[in-house]
């Protein structure tokens, strides 16, 4: 290690996520949440315009998702989920399985985005074992983000996030991304890879791609892509980690296509936001391929605090949250409110393809280095906090993406801050 990296080490022996500690040294210390802002030590009010990663829906402290959560750990905190059942996770299933696409009848849970996808990644692969006609390829669109752990990095793009580990993912086959006016091109090479390589499942973020920058495309295109699939009777894996809970303006983005997926995965704001919760659910057949006396049929997956008893308490506040006609017009005003904040950034020079999915906004800082490791991202991150605004671009891509409690007031401050963040930077020339 050189000396000037050492004299900048930080304070702190905290290891955080997706951090160049070197880069940033300092940390912003957060003492308390309450609806769509997060305060800090130093006595700053923060917008939370990317809802803490993605995650709260409803608003951070949401009085009803505490309550829930505090009865609960008060009564039972966790219990081994094998063998063993508890009332949350109950209600959490059985009310789930009410508001989903038709088709999903089995909830399995998990803790992550990360792990509800790798348990769907084994429920494929346990199907077609199960039923005798082993399949194993796994098809994946260009540019997705599935989540960190080995397999799903294994089902997400390749590239600076996980070049470091490329020796140990596993292979796949990968689609492009269905680009307005070129979607025959994916729906082709579906296709192709359908009737060539035989997969076990297609996996993918259905309407709008994450972490691969906020990429978005139609309905149409994902009603498609599981046609095709289900021609060539291959499991249509609905990752809709981020997607769902309102994000694109339904409660699940399969809605819009009318989409029903073999197996889906939701977490994110599952629990609004407020604790660690996924679930995995799946079609009849597929847990009916596992239904056996012969143990090895088993799904074989665990972890320790699978169905915790107050995560479950969170999303159950969470789906009462959902039955009431107030959130979704509330979601509704979030959907008109961006439409009207974006609005003038269409037709700004600067700014390639500003584009909105239900509460999700992004548009792309027409800048001469681009790519995510690129200065600009850290850049406009710094200026945005000195704005009191949280946002955290990708790359040259920002996104606004509020917790549902956002007024409008709030969104006019943080599209200020990325107007004047606008006229802050050098600019590559309108291509
Ligand atoms: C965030 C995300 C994941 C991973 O979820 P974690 O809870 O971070 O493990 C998976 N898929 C998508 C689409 C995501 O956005």
């Amino acid at each position: 290690m050189r000396r000037d990296e050492a004299a900048t080490k930080p304070r702190t022996p905290i290891w955080h996520p997706f951090t160049q500690h070197a880069l940033q040294p300092e940390m912003t210390k957060v003492t308390r949440g309450k609806g769509a802002y997060l305060y800090t030590a130093d006595g700053r009010r923060i917008i939370d315009a990317i809802a803490s990663w993605w995650v709260v829906t409803h608003g951070h402290c949401h009085p009803h998702i505490v309550s829930s959560v505090q009865r609960q750990i008060a009564t039972l905190d966790q219990v081994i989920f094998a063998g063993h059942t508890h009332e949350p996770a109950e209600e959490v299933a059985e009310e789930i399985l009410k508001i989903t696409p038709d088709g999903l009848d089995h909830v399995f849970f998990s803790d992550s985005g990360s792990t509800s996808v790798e348990v769907a990644l084994k429920m494929a692969l346990g199907y077609w074992r199960n039923i005798g006609a082993p399949r194993s390829r796994i098809v994946v669109m260009e540019h997705s983000y599935h989540g960190d752990t080995i397999g799903t990095m294994s089902v997400g793009a390749r590239g600076t996030f996980n070049r470091t580990y490329e020796p140990l993912l596993f292979d796949v086959s990968s689609v492009p991304f269905p680009v307005q006016g070129g979607e025959q091109r994916t729906f082709d090479a579906l296709e192709a890879t359908c009737r060539r390589e035989n997969p076990a499942a297609f996996v993918v973020e259905p309407l709008v791609l994450g972490a691969g920058g906020m990429l978005m495309y139609s309905p149409r295109v994902l009603a498609e892509m599981k046609r095709i699939c289900e021609a060539f009777q291959v499991l249509f894996i609905a990752d809709e980690v981020m997607t769902g809970w309102g994000r694109t303006g339904t409660l699940f983005a399969c809605e819009q296509a009318s989409v029903s997926p073999d197996i889906a995965c939701y977490s994110k704001g599952l629990t609004g936001g407020s604790l660690p919760l996924a679930v995995t659910l799946c079609r009849g057949e597929i847990f009916d391929a596992h239904y056996s006396t012969d143990r090895s049929r088993t799904l074989f997956h665990s972890s320790s605090y699978t169905a915790n008893p107050v995560a479950c308490a969170a999303a159950k506040a969470n789906l009462e949250l959902w039955k009431d006609p107030a959130t979704r017009a509330r979601l509704a005003d979030v959907v008109a409110m961006q439409e009207q904040k974006l609005a003038p950034f269409r037709t700004d020079p600067r700014i390639a393809n500003a584009r909105q999915t239900g509460t999700i906004t992004a548009l792309d800082l027409r800048v001469a280095d681009a790519g995510y490791l690129a200065g600009v991202g850290p850049r406009l991150q710094a200026f945005f906090a000195s704005r009191d605004v949280l946002l955290r671009p990708l790359g040259n891509t920002v996104y606004v993406m509020p917790p549902y409690c956002v007024t409008t007031e709030d969104l006019d401050c943080v599209y200020a801050a990325i107007g004047d963040a606008l006229d802050s930077l050098p600019h590559a020339p309108p291509s």
